[in-house]
């Protein structure tokens, strides 16, 4: 199994130099040459199996000789070990026909966990059988940075950074990357907004000198690995109501497209999707591209739901490398234009996305009253990224193919918006209810390359 780049210059590794590389150097992100095809019958066979063994059966072709049979199913048994309910990503039932496919039972309760406790057990396997080390620098809207944090906290061969927009987290995700006590992790509260992060750290691996001096590594959702691991999780949902027999539609909170491009592979894979609901906050491009409006960043606002506040969405290249035909030239292209400030997709381009993606925005309000009403009609306290998802799969809903929304983060990730919405306040559960007591360790850092670049030197050097 060859990995390829979306912009077609980078050279084709295999999966494991994928992974541990990130971003191509020719700036676009590694996707399989062919997605492996799961027939009828081995989607029919996964219904009742333990999610571990729906994980493996499902990624297991992507892998190719990157890692043995065994070594792959013990990775994927400590992954999933810590999380806090033995169904891993249990189906809720909201209405008739609705369902939320709750992935916040993690760690730090968001469904980063689901790829980054993934991605943390194959690097440490990966590099004690190179004898080698990396360093891992990532940028967060919130729920990425704690989640890898606490996935590769400890590991030897291992240095952590996480940039994160400083002021513009919630105070949850905030005292979870700052309160970890491995000596190998750190947060670092950046003077920007999460795009600003998102941008410094393209330029980190563009700097080649930096990139092969500390060994960078990447874990951001660019990173292949992680949008596999979230491919089966759409798997496990849609074989509960009745894939392959059945086809069911999915609306997915979305910032960086990481996690809906995840069920986009499912689709191809062959699992019966109808609809891949894309939905928005109030910054809304995706939701502007995916009507036809082109793709024109603008300001990013803060907003409730702050892990989908985003202009920059760097997976939405995956999207248009198959859109466009694998034609890593024209990918490129747009790349460029985007630099300037957007570009229009291509009439043949815009069909076949609309083949497989639809999309809605919810604003504040509507997420408030969402998250209110929610509650009223079923007792389900949404967080407000869950919340915009619900909103949205409502206006998509069609009355004979199951929806299923996913949930993103659990409610108590999110205190100050859930309660103001339902006067509720949201308790963490028991493993992290000293949180607050906890203390914190940062560094607020400008939001410059080479003062980053310098910092993170340094720190590895001591
Ligand atoms: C990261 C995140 C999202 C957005 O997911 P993408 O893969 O970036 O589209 C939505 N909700 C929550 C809670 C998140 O942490």
């Amino acid at each position: 199994m060859k990995y390829i780049s979306t912009r077609g210059q980078a050279p084709e590794l295999t999966f494991e130099e994928a992974m541990l590389t990130g971003l191509a150097r020719d700036g676009g992100l590694y996707v399989p040459a062919e997605i492996p095809l799961m027939s009828a019958d081995d989607i029919a066979a996964l219904s009742g199996l333990p999610y571990e063994e729906v994980a493996y059966r499902v990624m297991r072709p992507f892998l190719g000789d990157s890692f043995t049979d065994q070594e792959f199913r013990d990775i994927i048994a400590r992954a999933y070990a810590g999380f806090g309910h033995v169904a891993r990503a249990p189906l809720k039932q909201l209405e008739p026909n609705h369902f939320l496919l709750e992935l916040f039972h993690g760690p730090t309760l968001a469904f980063k966990d689901f790829a980054m406790q993934l991605i943390g057990q194959l690097f440490e396997v990966a590099l004690k059988r190179r004898g080698d080390s990396v360093t891992i620098v990532g940028a967060t809207s919130g729920d990425t940075g704690s989640a890898a944090m606490e996935a590769f906290a400890g590991l030897e061969a291992v240095n952590v950074f996480i940039m994160y927009p400083h002021g513009r987290v919630s105070e949850v995700q905030r005292r979870q990357m700052t309160t970890p006590t491995a000596a190998n992790v750190h947060a670092l509260a950046v003077d920007g907004d999460f795009d600003d992060c998102q941008a410094r750290l393209k330029d980190m691996f563009n700097d080649f000198d930096f990139r092969d001096g500390v060994k960078l590594a990447g874990v951001n959702s660019i990173n292949f690995a992680r949008v596999l691991a979230q491919v089966v999780y759409y798997f496990t949902a849609a074989a509960s109501l009745g894939a392959p027999y059945r086809k069911v539609s999915f609306t997915v909170p979305t910032g960086n497209f990481g996690d809906i491009f995840a069920g986009f592979i499912a689709k191809q894979m062959g699992l019966p999707i109808d609809q891949l609901v894309v939905a928005t906050n109030q910054n809304d491009i995706l939701h502007r591209c995916l009507s036809g409006k082109g793709y024109y960043t603008g300001e990013t606002i803060p907003s409730i739901s702050p892990s989908m506040d985003i202009q920059v969405s760097s997976n939405f290249e995956r999207a248009l490398f198959y859109a466009y035909g694998q034609d890593g030239k024209a990918v490129a292209q747009l790349m460029d234009e985007l630099k300037e400030g957007g570009f229009d997709v291509s009439q043949g381009a815009m069909q076949l996305l609309a083949d497989t993606f639809v999309s809605g925005r919810a604003s504040e309000e509507e997420t408030l009253a969402t998250i209110k009403a929610e509650y009223a009609a079923s007792g389900e306290l949404l967080c407000p990224h869950g919340a915009v998802g619900v909103k949205v799969a409502q206006e998509h809903r069609k009355a004979d193919v199951p929806m299923i929304t996913l949930a993103t983060a659990h409610p108590a990730k999110f205190p100050a918006a859930v309660e103001k919405a339902s006067d509720v306040h949201p308790p963490l559960p028991t493993r992290m209810s000293d949180l607050y007591e906890r203390s914190e360790r940062l560094t607020r850092i400008a939001n410059d390359l080479g003062v980053l670049e310098d910092h993170i030197r340094k720190t590895i050097a001591q």
